[in-house]
């Protein structure tokens, strides 16, 4: 098979390169390794909230640029952080023009669009039916309608290098081996987080104590082969992620929801030792990279009261309480701290001295000096002072790596020396240089996904007729 633009993966970042390809008059495959017709992919799945930096992706381009740049640290690809600030405002018309609706749900999403049919706001993983499953199978039929295939049921084993040029794909189906030669080849096998190896190289001691909170289909293939071609690969050292009930290692019904990251950032998180390890004020995803970093990540509880289990009915996503309980989860109650350290299994006298060293902090406003540090701006740190006291033992949540392979704000794949690989782009969440820095910060898959397949189809249409 010869075509233009070879995507490898069928999620949104493979499937907008194909379409956007072959709307452009090109020759356009998406290799799926799925065999379904509603093959397993994290964007089949997804809740379907757009976003950039959890704000909208089509603020203004310098909002856009800031909120980037300042949320990663400054670790973000000036670049690509311009190519997002910039192409964030196109991405929701090219969404809606192929087919979708966006939807504003109120009090719900944080208030950001999210593709329609938006899924229940329950416990457990429902997509079926909702919008992200009826956009991909409406890009497959766009992607039909512009002349393009999709190749389910067929593995991409090692990209076709010649003199330091990509010049294709080499392939399996259930006929054997054979190479997809193409113009320009976009890796968008989104991400490495169901790889243990590679999970153990760069996130968490212990992969299988941390819970994959995805589809288990992004296995790092992309990383290896654009590292077997040269490529430089970035910020490997963040996941995005939630923190999740303990429960969830053996009870599916509580993936991807409830998630309690709001009640970590208002209570506290203790480690075995029953002394705060995290800085819980951060935020969420944060919280969950420094629980799948403990020696056992299996080890972290969450200790509040009940005004923050009260607050925890109003959460935006999928509110904990009463949602948690009702799906199976362990809530630790108790009427002295004492006592909910003997329910937890933590030391009784450790765990006395660790709520009140925060309590009096948070009461006189100085969590700063606590160790470690508790940031106060994002979410108001809550004293564990109204009985019943609570307790719920933790797991991190791994949905997808943040780090990734290399690109330029042309989404093309760059060697160490930041020279582009000829032939070869990247989209989704394959792609490293955009999120994560010291806090962990998550810019949104989706908007990786649509956006950086926009620009990859895009740049490798001109690069293809230059060449011609
Ligand atoms: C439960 C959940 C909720 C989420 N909610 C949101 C949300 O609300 N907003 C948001 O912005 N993000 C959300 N995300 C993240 C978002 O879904 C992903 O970041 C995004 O969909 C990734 O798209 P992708 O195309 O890069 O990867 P994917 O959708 O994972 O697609 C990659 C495809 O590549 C295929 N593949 C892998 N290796 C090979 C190979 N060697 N050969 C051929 N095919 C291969 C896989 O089978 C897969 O189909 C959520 C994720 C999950 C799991």
């Amino acid at each position: 098979m010869k075509v233009d633009l070879a995507a490898i993966g069928g999620g949104f970042a493979g499937m907008t390169a194909a379409v956007r390809a072959a709307e452009s008059g090109l020759g356009a495959v998406a290799i799926e390794r799925g065999e379904d017709e509603l093959y397993m992919c994290n964007s089949r799945v997804c809740t379907g909230v757009l976003h950039t930096a959890l704000a909208n992706a089509d603020d203004p381009p310098e909002i856009v640029y800031e909120r980037v740049m300042s949320g990663t640290g400054g670790t973000a690809r000036p670049d690509l952080a311009r190519t997002f600030a910039e192409n964030g405002g196109r991405v929701a018309a090219w969404i809606e023009s192929h087919g979708a609706t966006l939807e504003v749900v109120p009090r719900r999403n944080y208030g950001l669009p999210s593709l329609a049919p938006v899924r229940r706001m329950g416990a457990g993983l429902d997509w079926e039916g909702n919008g992200p499953d009826l956009f991909l199978r409406g890009l497959e039929a766009r992607l039909r309608a512009a002349g393009g295939t999709i190749l389910r049921g067929t593995e991409a084993l090692a990209l076709v290098m010649e003199d330091g040029v990509c010049r294709g794909v080499e392939v399996r189906d259930a006929n054997g081996t054979s190479t997809i030669e193409a113009g320009a080849v976009v890796i968008a096998d989104g991400g490495f987080q169901a790889d243990r190896e590679l999970l153990a190289r760069h996130l968490t001691g212990q992969p299988d104590r941390i819970r994959q909170r995805n589809t288990e289909t992004g296995r790092g293939d992309g990383l290896r082969m654009a590292e077997d071609a040269g490529a430089a690969l970035v910020g490997l050292d963040k996941f995005y992620g939630h923190v999740l009930s303990r429960d969830v290692m053996t009870d599916p019904e509580l993936w991807p929801y409830p998630q309690v990251d709001v009640i970590c950032a208002s209570g506290i998180v203790v480690g075995a030792d029953a002394r705060r390890f995290v800085d819980e004020g951060v935020g969420g995803v944060y919280v969950t990279n420094a629980i799948a970093r403990l020696d056992d990540p299996l080890a972290a509880t969450a200790i509040f009261d009940s005004a923050v289990w009260e607050q925890a009915r109003e959460a935006d996503l999928v509110p904990p309480n009463p949602l948690l309980v009702e799906a199976g989860g362990t809530l630790h109650s108790a009427g002295s701290i004492g006592e909910l350290a003997i329910r937890c299994g933590l030391d009784t006298g450790t765990l006395e001295v660790t709520v009140s060293e925060f309590n009096a902090a948070a009461r006189a406003g100085r969590t700063a000096a606590l160790t470690p540090t508790r940031t106060a701006d994002r979410y108001t740190p809550v004293p564990i002072e109204t009985p019943p006291f609570h307790a719920i033992p933790l797991a991190a949540g791994i949905t997808v790596t943040m780090g990734g392979i290399a690109v330029d704000g042309a989404a093309r794949v760059l060697r160490p020396d930041d020279t582009p690989i000829p032939g070869l782009y990247a989209a989704g969440s394959t792609v490293g240089g955009v999120e994560g820095g010291p806090e962990a910060a998550y810019i949104g898959g989706l908007i990786k996904a649509f956006l950086l397949g926009l620009v990859a189809a895009e740049t490798a249409a001109r690069d293809i007729g230059a060449a011609d």
